[in-house]
C-alpha cells in the first residue's frame, strides 16, 4: 500500500513504541501515588512535559495533557470563553476550522455566545484586517487554525496573534497540523492557547496537549481530581504521553530534512498531475502551504470515486467530499474558498509523510490519470474534458 493520508493520521514510529512499552506493565504507577512506583511514573510524566515544553519554547507548567487535539480545542475554547464570560460574549473564529473547533463554537452559540466566522479568500486565507474589523468591545477570544488540514494552507497567525494582543483578546490556535511539521516557538508567535495531537506526528492516537500561557484562566471541562494543575482531571495516560514526547522530539530534530523531503515529492506529484490531467486545480497553490499537502480539484469526477479507485489500486488518500460524515455536503473548507458545489465534490487530498518515496509518487502518477480518465468517461459531464 502507498499511504498518502498523513494529515488524517500517521503510523507510530518504532522508537516511540519502544519508549512507551515499559510504561504499560513494568512502570505502571499512577503519577499521583506517593510511593516509589507512582513517583517513577510521575518522573516520566514530568520529563515528557519538559521535552514538549522545550520544543515549543514554553515552560513546563504551561503544557496540559489531553486525550488529543479535539479535547485540547474543547478545553481551550469552552474553557476560556466561560472564564471570560463576565467580560463579554463575542468570539471570533474562521469558517474553515476543523470540526473540533467549529462545532464547539456552534454549541457556544446555542449557549448564548455570539460568534463571528471570518470568511477566507480563494486561497483559503483569513484576512487580518477583516479580523480587526470584526472586533467589538464584547470580544474576548479569537481562534484561528495554524494550517488547514484539508488544503495545508498556513494562516497569517503571527499577524492575527499580534492584533489580538493589541486589543487585549485571548488567541487560540489549532496547530494540530503544524506541530511536528514546522518549528513553533511561543515566544515568537504570541499565542495564549495552542492545541496539538500526537497521532499527527508519528505518536500514538488518543493523546495530545494544550499549551496554556501562564496566567490564562480556563474553566475545566472535565471535573475530578487536581491533575494537570486543576485544568484537566483524570489520571494521566503515562505511556501515551511518554510516546508523544518521544515523537515530538524526533519530529523536531528532523523537521527541516523532512520538510524538504515531502516538499520535493509533493511538487513532483502536483507537477505530474497537472501535466497529465486536464482541468485540475491545486487549492491554495499561491498561498503559504504545508510542504506535505496537496488538495486537488478534478473537474467532472466525484472525489469519493477517485478515493475508492485509488484505494483499489493500493493508494490511500482522502477526499474533501465527506461522505464519511454521512452527508453529501462537500467540504466546508472548499465551499468557503468560493468553489461551487460541483467543483468541490471533485476533490482529492494527498498528504505525504516521511516514509514516502519518489517511486511511490511515480506509481501514483501512472495510476491516477487512468482512474480520472475512466471516471470521466462514465461521467455525464466528463466527455467534454477528454
Ligand atoms: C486531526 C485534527 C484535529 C483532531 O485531533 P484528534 O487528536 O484526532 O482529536 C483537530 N484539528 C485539526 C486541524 C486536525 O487535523
Amino acid at each position: 500500500m502507498i499511504y498518502l493520508d498523513c494529515n488524517a493520521t500517521t503510523p507510530c514510529d518504532q522508537r516511540v513504541i519502544e519508549a512507551m512499552l515499559p510504561f504499560f506493565a513494568e512502570k505502571f504507577g499512577n503519577p499521583s501515588s506517593l510511593h516509589s512506583i507512582g513517583q517513577e511514573a510521575k518522573k516520566a510524566l514530568e520529563t515528557s512535559r519538559h521535552t514538549i515544553a522545550q520544543c515549543l519554547g514554553a515552560e513546563d507548567q504551561e503544557i496540559i495533557f489531553t486525550s488529543g487535539g479535539t479535547e485540547a480545542n474543547n478545553l481551550a475554547i469552552r474553557g476560556s470563553a466561560y472564564a471570560l464570560w463576565n467580560k463579554g460574549n463575542h468570539l471570533i473564529t474562521s469558517a474553515i476550522e476543523h470540526h473540533a473547533v467549529l462545532n464547539v463554537f456552534k454549541a457556544l452559540e446555542k449557549e448564548g455566545f455570539q460568534v463571528t466566522y471570518l470568511p477566507v479568500d480563494e486561497n483559503g486565507l483569513v484576512d487580518p484586517q477583516e479580523f480587526k474589523k470584526s472586533i467589538t468591545p464584547r470580544t474576548t477570544l479569537v481562534s484561528i487554525m495554524h494550517a488547514n488540514n484539508e488544503t495545508g494552507v498556513i494562516e497569517p497567525i503571527q499577524e492575527i496573534a499580534s492584533l489580538a494582543k493589541e486589543y487585549g483578546l485571548l488567541f487560540h490556535t489549532d496547530a494540530v497540523q503544524t506541530i511536528g511539521k514546522l518549528s513553533f516557538n511561543v515566544k515568537e508567535i504570541p499565542v495564549d492557547l495552542l492545541s496539538a495531537s500526537a497521532h499527527k506526528f508519528y505518536g500514538p492516537k488518543g493523546v495530545g496537549f494544550l499549551y496554556v500561557k501562564k496566567g490564562v484562566r480556563l474553566i475545566p471541562q472535565i471535573l475530578g481530581g487536581p491533575h494537570e494543575r486543576g485544568k484537566r482531571a483524570g489520571t494521566e495516560n503515562v505511556p501515551l504521553i511518554v510516546g508523544m514526547a518521544k515523537a515530538l522530539e524526533i519530529a523536531q530534530a528532523n523537521w527541516e530534512d523532512e520538510y524538504r523531503h515531502v516538499e520535493e515529492l509533493r511538487n513532483r506529484l502536483e507537477q505530474g498531475i497537472t501535466e497529465r490531467i486536464r482541468e485540475v486545480t491545486v487549492v491554495g497553490k499561491n498561498a503559504p502551504r504545508l510542504p506535505n499537502t496537496s488538495m486537488i480539484l478534478v473537474k467532472y469526477v466525484e472525489g469519493e470515486a477517485m478515493l475508492l479507485n485509488l484505494d483499489f489500486a493500493g493508494i490511500c488518500v482522502s477526499s474533501g467530499s465527506a461522505c464519511t460524515s454521512g452527508s453529501l455536503e462537500p467540504s466546508h473548507v472548499l465551499l468557503s474558498c468560493g468553489y461551487p458545489h460541483e467543483i468541490a465534490h471533485g476533490s482529492v487530498r494527498f498528504s505525504l509523510g516521511r516514509s514516502n518515496t519518489v517511486e511511490e509518487i511515480q506509481t501514483v502518477l501512472e495510476v491516477f490519470p487512468h482512474i480520472v480518465e475512466k471516471l470521466r468517461n462514465i461521467s455525464p459531464f466528463g466527455k467534454e474534458a477528454i
